[in-house]
């Protein structure tokens, strides 16, 4: 019988197909003394294990940049620091030599104080590396043990399938095809761990923090997947695989259809344009935004490129990556935005206590002022690139004036150094209003900004208590909650009143339901992911704006979400404008 499962959508897409678990076990070690005339025997075999280790990662890495980009390869740079663990590296000898431990229960014993060490720091990056470290356990272990490497089995040839585990090894990850693995399910990982951002890169569904329920998906099982939505459908019902096929089928003959509609303008039927932009966590998706006719970038997510990077990013590196963005998109506006580490998303670069609340914690323009080298070094490569296109600087989770006042100085300071002072600035500086008090002094905020991006996903997060990435409380999630909606109706008004440029990057403005209740509001800028760009320019061409402004007026005293959702929605069924979500039927139980 069919069955239903919800964890939380990490790269959207949808998929059928049957599961196949990762088999990423931890080899059998069995416990072996030597005697001391072995000993140096057993520290040349680690060493191997160790030279053989560190020289499949740098093929990975090579094999990762040729495949998906530079800064994709760079994720296995943890994993080489891990292999040159000094504590680890010490720690093993040590057995060797003292205890007279084989290399191989050596070694397993040194990582498991390691995974300890950072299981107990309970820190969102060491516990998102928590894969990378089992990556290499099993790749040096299996070399001592003779073993094959367990990575070759994901791209040895089986019919195409779901792959299902508890994380996603990025070793793996960096070998999947898209043709064979159709999507990932997992019970644990997060939107920063390595094995996800290269999964997303190859354009794979991931559905993650599945939790325990994931055990209970037996061998044989079929799932369908929605990448988006975070819904699994365990063996599918001949209607709901039915409704899948015809989903992908009008999906696919909609893309032929909005591919040849890439270059017209979007306009609603009475006459307004709207601008779509795209969102970009990495530089080479630069190329899809620009093929599905996006209006430029209206959120680079620059943290992607120093996720897990070990060093803190040079200069030169970052101002290529922004220069490729901006001349992909000549005279467009390419928004980036400066570091959002914290809260799940942390580089190794950083040395940081564990906090009990990251969300609430150090995180994105606390970092950065708080550590000025990074900070500059970032604000310098984007000054320099500007020259090449029309760059825009949006500043995340912001909730002083104070913060604002000092990047413009700092700003001005990079301007100076860098030889461009003539008195005003150059870049424009936008605010990122995703924290209440953002939006709640607004127009304290208004004399020192340029533009405004409303970011509904840690909007959601703070206005309702409640964690974006906990899985248990998705329920609770929600983005069009009267609270927020009433909140985005006073960010328009405010950014109307003191005419300020105002988008949408947030997940919202992907959404059919919620890009029409935010034109209903007065919004007329969107950036929204690549996967969800014609269609949402596909929308707007099907509604009327004073239509969604009378209708959205009329939901003010809405309880719920769900009363705004409704009508909302039939409105759009009724415009033609949902034909595809309608027969999906993941979400409709
Ligand atoms: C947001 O918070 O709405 C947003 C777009 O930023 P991110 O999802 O990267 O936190
Ligand atoms: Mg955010």
């Amino acid at each position: 019988m069919s069955r239903f499962l919800e964890g939380v959508g990490a790269s959207a897409g949808r998929a059928l197909g049957p599961v196949r678990w990762i088999d990423w076990d931890i080899p059998l070690v069995p416990h072996r003394t030597i005697r001391p005339e072995e000993v140096e025997d057993e520290v040349e075999r680690f060493g191997q294990a160790r030279a053989h280790a560190l020289e499949y990662v740098g093929h990975l890495q090579a094999e990762t940049t040729r495949r998906i980009g530079t800064f994709e390869g760079k994720v296995f740079e943890s994993q080489a620091m891990m292999i040159e663990d000094p504590d680890v590296v010490q720690g093993t000898l040590r057995y060797i030599r003292d205890n007279y431990i084989c290399a191989e229960r050596a070694f397993e014993w040194q990582v498991m104080e390691m995974r300890i060490r950072m299981q107990e720091a309970a820190h969102a990056m060491l516990v998102d590396r928590l894969a990378d470290l089992h990556d290499v356990r099993v790749r040096v272990l299996s070399h001592l043990l003779g073993h094959s490497d367990p990575s070759d089995l994901v791209v040895e040839g089986e019919e195409p399938s779901v792959l299902v585990g508890a994380e996603l090894p990025p070793s793996m990850a960096a070998r999947l095809d898209p043709e064979h693995i159709l999507a990932v399910v997992l019970s644990g990982g997060s939107r920063g761990a390595h094995g996800v951002i290269l999964a997303r890169a190859l354009g794979i569904p991931v559905v993650l923090a599945v939790g325990s329920q994931l055990q209970s998906i037996e061998q044989d099982s079929r799932l369908l997947v929605d990448g988006r939505t975070g819904e699994i459908r365990v063996n599918p019902s001949p209607q709901e695989v039915e409704g899948f096929h015809r989903a992908v089928a009008q999906a696919s003959h909609r893309r032929e259809m909005l591919q040849k509609l890439a270059g017209r303008p979007t306009e609603t039927v009475d006459g307004v344009h709207t601008t779509v932009q795209a969102n970009l966590d990495l530089p080479h998706e630069v190329q899809e935004a620009v093929r599905l006719g996006a209006d430029g970038v209206g959120l680079f997510r620059s943290e992607f490129l120093v996720i897990g990077r070990r060093e803190v990013p040079d200069e030169e590196d970052q101002y290529n990556a922004y220069r490729t963005v901006l001349e992909a998109f000549p005279g467009r506006e390419v928004t980036l935005r400066t570091f959002d580490i914290g809260g799940d998303k942390f580089p190794l670069f950083l040395a940081l206590p564990p906090e009990d609340n990251p969300y609430l914690g150090w995180r994105a323009i606390r970092i950065c002022l708080d550590m000025p080298d990074l900070f500059v070094n970032q604000l310098r490569a984007a000054a320099r690139a500007a020259e090449a296109g029309n760059l825009r600087l949006l500043i995340p989770f912001v909730t002083t004036v104070d913060e604002l006042k000092r990047t413009r100085d700092l700003l001005m300071e990079v301007y100076a150094s860098l030889g461009m002072v003539d008195g005003g600035t150059r870049i424009p500086l936008g605010l990122m209003v995703e924290t209440p008090a953002a939006v709640e002094t607004l127009d304290l905020f208004a004399p020192y900004v340029d533009f405004v991006s409303l970011g509904t996903n840690d909007l959601t997060q703070y206005v309702l208590a409640v964690d974006r990435g906990n899985a248990k409380l998705s329920k609770l999630y929600d983005p069009l909650h009267p609270a927020l909606v009433r909140m985005y109706r006073r960010v328009a008004e405010q950014s109307a009143r003191h005419s300020i440029d105002l988008s949408v990057c947030g997940e919202l403005a992907g959404d059919p339901i919620g890009v029409a209740v935010l034109l209903g509001l007065g919004y007329r800028k969107f950036s929204v992911a690549l996967t969800g760009l014609p269609e949402i320019r596909e929308i707007i061409r099907h509604v009327s704006t004073k239509d969604l402004k009378r209708l959205v007026g009329q939901l003010d005293r809405a309880e719920s979400g769900e009363d705004i959702r409704g009508p909302v929605r039939s409105y759009l069924a009724d415009r033609g404008a949902l034909a595809e979500q309608a027969s999906v039927g993941l979400s409709e139980e």
